[in-house]
């Protein structure tokens, strides 16, 4: 996918051609729609109003959750449904950006006994999940208590006094949310989508959608059979069949350095509420995630949120509790929000199902709200079952890139970029033939090279700098990291190119 096949796909789409179903909304659920459909034999086009992964999926914690946490919510459905897509993307669909990650529950003078008793059981409920839904013991291991001294090799920056030890449990972590979504997306036009970002859908028709290139301002109609709405919590704008009440998630990002270079997450209790967490996530790009914050975030969403300077200092605070130092400002490096697409209920967000809803509007589309990252493969079979009785394929499909563990670990190419492309990483490295330094870091410290931009416009449908810098390499989630990054965009000559609908070297 790259500016060549969005414009071929365009003139198709506006010239008159006729889809059986057309997805509104480029985040993980429509790609997710997009490549369920598709895989099933229908004519699909996807329309993204900026990039894709340009909304919620980019700003979520990157776990792949077992759903452990709903068990507390008596949800055991979703609980459920997680347990299986996580053995399903660990094992088949997504293994080159989904893998283990321990975690730790340090037990220490914030968790009584009997809380320390009752957290061991519900870890074991959880992992009664992991069999049940046959994902292996070798790929997540049961949990178990360990010494406080093996906690403070795990992740050093553990408070040593008064610690009794901790509880160690696993659970699935992506290399990058929207990575995935770009996978899924891809995945879906190698079976045949029309996937077209810069595309905004203005209105619903019974024969399609109304939409606006957003590179010329042109609007133009795409015919289809039927419409899909996956547009999170812009779903407002579209349709008054559902009401959501978003809220907002926020983490900081600081230098692995500063916590000892953990290699495990921490869970931090949330004093007075019970079952809420701070959690420090060791990443593979040098950083540490703390979150979560749910905060209401009523109005208008933001393109681009923002944690406030209360939840920073929460999560600061919360996460401090648990280590030898305390975090302060000065050790943030990086901070991002995302806005949860909620359906409205009664009670606060923290407590609204995060199972997903599909919604019938009077046009005839259909609207999916809720859910998770996780989930996205069930709630696209979901949806496209209402639409055909063609049997999914998805959870036998792997997505572009992926592979067994085992043969990633074969694959010739630097490690760094097996972990983001999979088997795709040698013919990203090929494109540094003769010029090596495309395959160096574009400046000390920040973990992007030349040869990853170059792909990204050739191959991922990059349109513009900011597709490149803040989708497609991650850049931006650290403001240094984004300069240099956007420089490189500039001295490869990616920036222009790309917004003139050209694709380099093609
Ligand atoms: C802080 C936070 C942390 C999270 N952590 C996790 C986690 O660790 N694991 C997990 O499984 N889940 C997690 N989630 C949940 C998960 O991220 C979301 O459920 C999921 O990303 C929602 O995806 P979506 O595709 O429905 O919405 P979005 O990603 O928002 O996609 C909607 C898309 O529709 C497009 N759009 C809107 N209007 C139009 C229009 N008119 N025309 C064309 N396009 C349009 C938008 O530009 C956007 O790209 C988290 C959520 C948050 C907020």
């Amino acid at each position: 996918m790259n500016a060549s096949t969005r414009r071929h796909d365009l003139e198709r789409l506006a010239g008159g051609e006729t889809v059986d179903v057309v997805v509104v909304g480029g985040g993980i659920t429509g790609a997710g729609i997009a490549l369920d459909a598709a895989s099933r034999g229908l004519s699909v086009a996807l329309l993204e109003q900026r990039d894709l992964a340009f909304g919620t999926s980019r700003w979520s914690s990157k776990l792949v959750h077992g759903g452990l946490r709903y068990l507390q919510h008596g949800e055991w459905g979703l609980a459920w449904e997680c347990a299986v897509e996580r053995a399903t993307l660990l094992r088949t669909v997504a293994p080159h950006l989904a893998r283990p990650l321990p975690f730790l529950i340090p037990l220490d003078d914030a968790v009584a006994r009997g809380t320390a008793l009752k957290s061991m059981a519900g870890l074991r409920v959880g992992d009664g999940l992991r069999m049940a839904a046959r994902t292996s013991r070798r790929a997540l291991p049961p949990p178990r208590r360990v010494s406080a001294l093996e906690a403070r090799r795990l992740a050093p920056a553990l408070r040593a006094s008064g610690l009794r030890g901790a509880l160690l449990s696993w659970d699935g972590q992506l290399e990058d949310d929207a990575r995935l979504v770009v996978a899924v997306a891809r995945t879906a036009a190698a079976h045949g989508a029309r996937v077209l970002t810069y595309a905004e859908v203005t209105g619903l028709r019974d024969d399609g959608v109304e939409a606006v290139d957003a590179l010329t301002g042109a609007g133009f109609m795409v015919r289809a059979r039927r419409v899909v709405l996956a547009t999170g919590v812009w779903t407002g704008a579209l349709t008054g069949a559902v009401e959501l009440r978003p809220s907002r998630g926020s983490h900081l990002l600081v230098p692995a350095y500063r916590l000892g270079e953990p290699r495990a997450a921490v869970n931090v209790p949330v004093p007075g509420e019970h079952g809420r967490w701070v959690f420090a996530l060791p990443r593979s790009d040098g950083l540490v995630a703390i979150g979560l914050t749910d905060v209401p975030a009523p109005g208008e969403p933001a393109d681009d949120p923002q944690p406030d300077a209360t939840e920073e200092a929460e999560l600061l605070d919360r996460a401090s509790a648990a280590l030898a130092t305390p975090l302060g400002p000065g050790d943030v490096c990086g901070r991002y929000a995302g806005l949860r697409p909620l359906a409205a209920g009664d009670g606060e967000t923290a407590d609204l199902s995060r199972r997903h809803l599909i919604v019938d509007d009077p046009s005839g589309a259909l609207a999916i709200v809720g859910g998770k990252l996780t989930t996205y493969r069930r709630m696209a079979q979901d949806v496209v079952d209402r639409l055909t009785g063609r049997p999914c394929r998805t959870h036998r499909l792997p997505l572009v890139g992926a592979a067994p563990p085992a043969a990633l670990r074969s694959v010739c190419a630097p490690e760094r970029l097996v972990r983001r492309y999979g088997t795709e990483a040698p013919a990203l490295a090929a494109l540094a033939d003769g010029r090596p330094e495309l395959l160096e870091l574009v400046a000390p410290g920040v973990p992007v090279c030349g040869a990853e931009l170059l792909w990204g416009a050739r191959h991922e449908l990059a349109l513009t700098s900011s597709d490149l810098v803040d989708r497609r390499v991650r850049a931006g989630l650290v403001p240094a990291w984004r300069s240099a990054v956007v420089e490189a965009v500039e001295a490869l000559g990616l920036d222009a190119v790309a917004e003139a609908g050209r694709t380099p070297g093609m």
